[in-house]
């Protein structure tokens, strides 16, 4: 059957792929440690469920405006002020199903064919086929491990040409889990002040911190402000991935055209899910702190266990909740007569033979590495790295 060309550069999400392969296996009734989904495990908090259930209760279940309710736009930017120092006016803010929703309709609302986005490596897989679903052309600058995953500010100037339309930042970053400091935003903020183009910033992450405090490219650039779209969501701090809610904020005639674009494709997001975002936003600061104190001794035991793994090395992750693994060490090792040469194979090795569902690095441009998630319980966290250890062991 004929399907449309702009699909054919487009790849299905692996992690997506892999998570609903280690569910039918999980269905089958085989014992999956599941480390694959970027997906927190605790229940969304009570205060947010309750907000829901009254509002469904008290019959608000009609369509909303497209941009959101005026009281939930209203909050977004009381926390972008609180917590960004940021200003917008709720003009400015569209509240989309999920920050997926708002990065898709940014691409939708300012890219054309020929337009290119900058987008550092490893970055999250949906980067690069968003921006080619809307006809235009990701362009990858790798970075470093040894420079803590922070771009190089003249490959920035070298990626940069009059068709760059957007640079990407996500930090703490998917799947790094680096937090840039200062001094790398000042140099990104450096190589893209003369440039005149977007910046993105994917917050989505901002709150899930193990080591002291995170700078946003605002705080080192303020006079980039005027050309920042933010987009964040509830999914991670608030474990409310199932709900679908994020929001974008940003210049003004940005924000209308992903609004159009949203007005012709989903319309509002979930009306009593934005009563569960109000409330979210509106909550004890508390709910996240418990989580973060959790995720930290998680991210402590897991990484602790990786890196006493032999030929696997694990930087400590400053945020997210993603242990990015260099899993070269194994490259080469033979696993049932054939020598393990990628981290597709070793993904498929670890899901097939040892029931542990990771990412493979490849397809977020980190090609030697495995990506788990350490949002998880430390019981399951610690089966996972028995069963590694028994790959480990197999590959001698
Ligand atoms: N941005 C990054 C870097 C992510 O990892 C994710 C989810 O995995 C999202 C955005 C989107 O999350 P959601 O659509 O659930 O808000």
């Amino acid at each position: 059957m004929k399907l449309a060309r702009r699909l054919q550069a487009i790849k299905p999400s692996p992690t997506l792929a892999l998570n609903s392969r280690a569910k039918a296996l999980a269905a089958q009734g085989v014992d999956v440690v599941a480390l694959a989904a970027g997906e927190p495990d605790f229940d969304t908090p009570d205060y947010i469920k309750q907000a829901a259930i009254d509002a469904l209760k008290a019959g608000f279940t009609k369509y909303t405006a497209t941009a959101g309710i005026p009281e939930l736009r209203e909050a977004i930017c009381r926390k972008l002020e609180r917590d960004n120092g940021l200003r917008f006016t709720p003009e400015q803010v569209l509240v989309t199903s999920g920050g997926k929703q708002a990065l898709y309709n940014f691409c939708q609302a300012v890219l054309d064919e020929g337009d290119e986005v900058l987008i550092f490596s490893p970055y999250w897989v949906s980067y690069p086929d968003m921006v080619r679903l809307a006809g235009a052309t990701p362009i990858i600058v790798a970075t470093r491990e040894e420079d803590g995953f922070a771009p190089d500010p003249d490959a920035i100037r070298r990626a940069l040409t009059p068709r760059t339309r957007a640079v990407i930042i996500n930090s703490p970053g998917n799947p790094t889990g680096a937090v840039y400091s200062r001094a790398a935003l000042e140099g990104i903020a450096d190589a893209v002040r003369g440039h005149d183009c977007l910046i993105v910033t994917d917050d989505i992450y901002e709150k899930l911190l193990y080591t002291g405090e995170r700078l946003g490219i605002s705080d080192v650039a303020p006079d980039l402000v005027p050309r920042l779209v933010v987009v964040n969501g509830m999914s991670k701090a608030y474990s409310m991935t199932g709900w679908r809610m994020g929001y974008a904020a940003g210049p003004r005639p940005v924000l209308s055209a992903m609004q159009l674009v949203q007005d012709q494709s989903t319309s509002n997001a979930s009306s009593i899910g934005q009563k569960a975002a109000l409330a979210a936003l509106q909550g004890p600061p508390d709910t996240i702190a418990m989580m973060v104190t959790e995720y930290r001794a998680r991210r402590d035991f897991f990484v602790g266990g990786l890196n006493a793994l032999d030929g696997v090395r694990c930087r400590m992750p400053e945020g997210a909740f993603y242990a990015l693994a260099d899993v070269r060490g194994l490259y080469g090792r033979p696993y049932k007569g054939k020598a393990v040469t990628g981290s597709l194979q070793l993904s498929e090795i670890l899901l097939d033979d040892f029931r542990v569902a990771a990412v493979p690095g490849d397809p977020f441009g980190a090609e030697g590495y495995i990506r788990m998630s350490f949002a998880t319980s430390r019981e399951v966290l610690g089966k996972g790295l028995t069963r590694l250890g028994e790959l480990v062991q197999a590959l001698r």
